[in-house]
């Protein structure tokens, strides 16, 4: 980690195939109110770095960095701790997950909300979804390795597709070409795996 807590690509290590080597990207986090009021552009942006191998998405969001932030607990008791650095000081936020079809028509201030945890050490972005249950869900495959959840290694997950938003595209109502993930929700913890689309 370089001074100011942010993670050099150097020290990233993809924690689904182990390859280090990642491309960079940015996506804007979408709120539901602002989206819905038309201002969605004002929103905060985040890095993300995409590995190359398997194009599992790491996301960071640099502002969090040094901010007060809080110890929190998810929905399974368990403390939420970045998995990163083992920061305990997190903040959190709700984001907008966008689908193509949504945001074409503008009511993707409709779609679901996912609830981010972000470390105030290094701005390293966790993603969870409410509807975990335990239940159900398929396995994935992805560059050859089972998938399986980074936070509580279970292997059953709820597949979507969800829209990589871009300042600059929605403020000329064009966000509906922005390019696209495959979203993978852990149905035990509700943890949120992101993979570019191919
Ligand atoms: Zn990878
Ligand atoms: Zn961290
Ligand atoms: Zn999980």
């Amino acid at each position: 980690m370089s001074q100011d807590g942010k993670y050099q690509e150097s020290e990233l290590v993809c924690p689904i195939c182990a390859q280090n080597i990642f491309k960079q990207s940015h996506s804007l986090l979408s709120s539901r109110t602002k989206t819905y009021l038309g201002l969605d552009w004002t929103n905060p942006t985040a890095d993300m770095h995409i590995c190359f191998n398997c194009l599992h998405i790491l996301w960071f969001l640099d502002k969090a960095i040094g901010m007060q932030g809080e110890s929190l607990v998810w929905q399974d008791e368990q403390p939420l701790i970045c998995p990163l650095c083992q920061e305990e000081k997190l903040i959190s936020r709700e984001t907008l997950l966008s689908d193509k079809a949504t945001t074409m028509f503008n009511t993707d201030w409709g779609n679901p909300a996912a609830l981010n945890y972000i470390c105030t050490s290094c701005g390293f972005m966790q993603w969870f979804l409410n509807a975990a249950d335990g239940e159900g869900g398929e396995t994935v495959t992805v560059a050859d390795h089972e998938l399986h959840c980074t936070r509580c290694n279970h292997a059953h997950f709820e597949r979507s597709t969800t829209l990589l938003s871009s300042r600059s595209a929605t403020l000329l109502h064009l966000d509906w070409t922005s390019p696209e993930a495959d979203t993978y929700t852990c149905t035990r913890c509700g943890n949120i795996e992101w993979f570019q689309q191919g």
